[in-house]
């Protein structure tokens, strides 16, 4: 399967994806099974529309929710979403949110949830032609918050589980999902990292959307799940906005066999990883100026980290920059870099590959 090796054929550098789900790095790498869904995909043709339907029924039965749609990433997910509650099926609107007759088209946010991912959240909904409104302060929102920013113009409500954004004083997904059925307004949730393929629709969300390649670990794609009726109107949009963000046949099947392969084995649990960090934190705390340790998930998901604190004089940007000049090119979590601290998620990575940062640390802290 290695006979062309692309890291060669383009003078590319080779990667240790420390990072986690990172787009800058391709996300994860994909099973045999899912790139052999892949390949059966790429070298067959069908009945597209059929494909989708069908494949987003089956999606729905393994998850046990009444409908699902394969997208092609959990950011044309959210445009789509806004889209298809703007549009709401109508034969008028449905294939252009942004016709000027629409009134309902505001999408509220919780201000601490109009975060970057990447791409600013907001960049997305007004691609569906949604206006972001914002909800409480950057550091808090109540459900009293929530309620207060409706209006007769309000198209949805929009919650972003996720890491990025702030965790303190936040309603929960059951709460915003209380205010949005007192309203009967949809709420829209994007989990795009999150693990869990059940719960937010079980709390009450309408629609959850999740990124392909993240916890799922399968192609550059994206899933969107929920009620029968808004699934419809989202996958109407794929003759609408969701033409410009196609996904191939490849993916849809592709995702469909990842998403039922991590539904029986599952991701690597947080003990499994304590497991794989141990000897990795010993070699790291016998490097110079270093000092690590296990740490849990800000967001308190069941993954596992290094947290390695760099002392003065050595300093965690410089060595950050170091370890991406190498040879091969080291990727970490940088979010605290600023107060002397480096994040090594491993859930990408080898136990060679931790021999591998461990040596190239102990060159850039001899
Ligand atoms: C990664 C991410 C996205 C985007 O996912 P893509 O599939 O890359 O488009 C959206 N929202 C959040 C919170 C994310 O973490």
């Amino acid at each position: 399967m290695t006979a062309t090796n692309s890291y060669d054929t383009y003078g590319l550098k080779e990667v240790i994806n420390a990072s986690g789900k990172m787009t800058i790095l391709g996300v994860s790498k994909v099973a045999d099974e899912v790139l052999a869904a892949q390949q059966f995909g790429g070298t067959h043709f069908f009945e597209m529309s059929d494909l989708v339907v069908k494949t987003g029924r089956y999606i729905a039965s393994l998850l046990n929710v009444p409908a699902a749609l394969v997208v092609a990433s959990a950011s044309a997910g959210i445009a789509q979403s806004v889209a298809g509650v703007i549009g709401q099926g109508s034969q008028l609107h449905a294939y252009h949110p942004n016709t000027t007759t629409v009134s309902q088209r505001e999408i509220i946010l919780p201000k601490g949830h109009n975060v970057d991912y990447g791409t600013p959240v907001e960049v997305m909904v007004e691609l569906g032609g949604g206006r972001v409104v914002e909800a409480g302060y950057a550091n808090m929102c109540s459900a009293e918050h929530l309620a207060m920013m409706i209006t007769p113009a309000t198209a949805a409500i929009l919650y972003i589980k996720s890491h990025h954004t702030v965790q303190k004083s936040m309603l929960s997904v059951a709460e915003a999902a209380a205010v949005a059925q007192a309203h009967q307004l949809p709420l829209i949730v994007d989990a795009a990292a999150e693990e869990d393929l059940q719960t937010y629709y079980e709390q009450g969300a309408n629609l959850v959307i999740y990124s392909g390649g993240k916890a799922i670990e399968g192609p550059t794609s994206g899933l969107v799940i929920g009620d029968a009726d808004l699934i419809a109107w989202v996958r109407l949009q794929n003759k609408g906005i969701g033409r410009a963000m196609k996904v191939g046949k490849e993916n849809i099947l592709g995702l469909t066999r990842a998403i039922e392969v991590y539904q029986t084995n599952g991701s690597e649990t947080g003990t499994s990883m304590q497991a794989r960090l141990a000897p990795f934190i010993v070699n790291l705390n016998a490097i110079n100026h270093v000092s690590a340790k296990s740490v849990q998930d800000g967001a308190g998901r069941d993954i596992y980290r290094a947290e390695v604190t760099i002392s003065e004089p050595a300093s965690a940007i410089a060595v950050i920059a170091g370890l991406k000049a190498g040879k091969t090119a080291i990727y970490t979590r940088e979010y605290r870099a600023n107060i002397g601290i480096i994040e090594f998620d491993i859930r990408a990575v080898t136990a060679v590959e931790m021999e591998q940062i461990v040596a190239r640390l102990t060159e850039l802290l001899h």
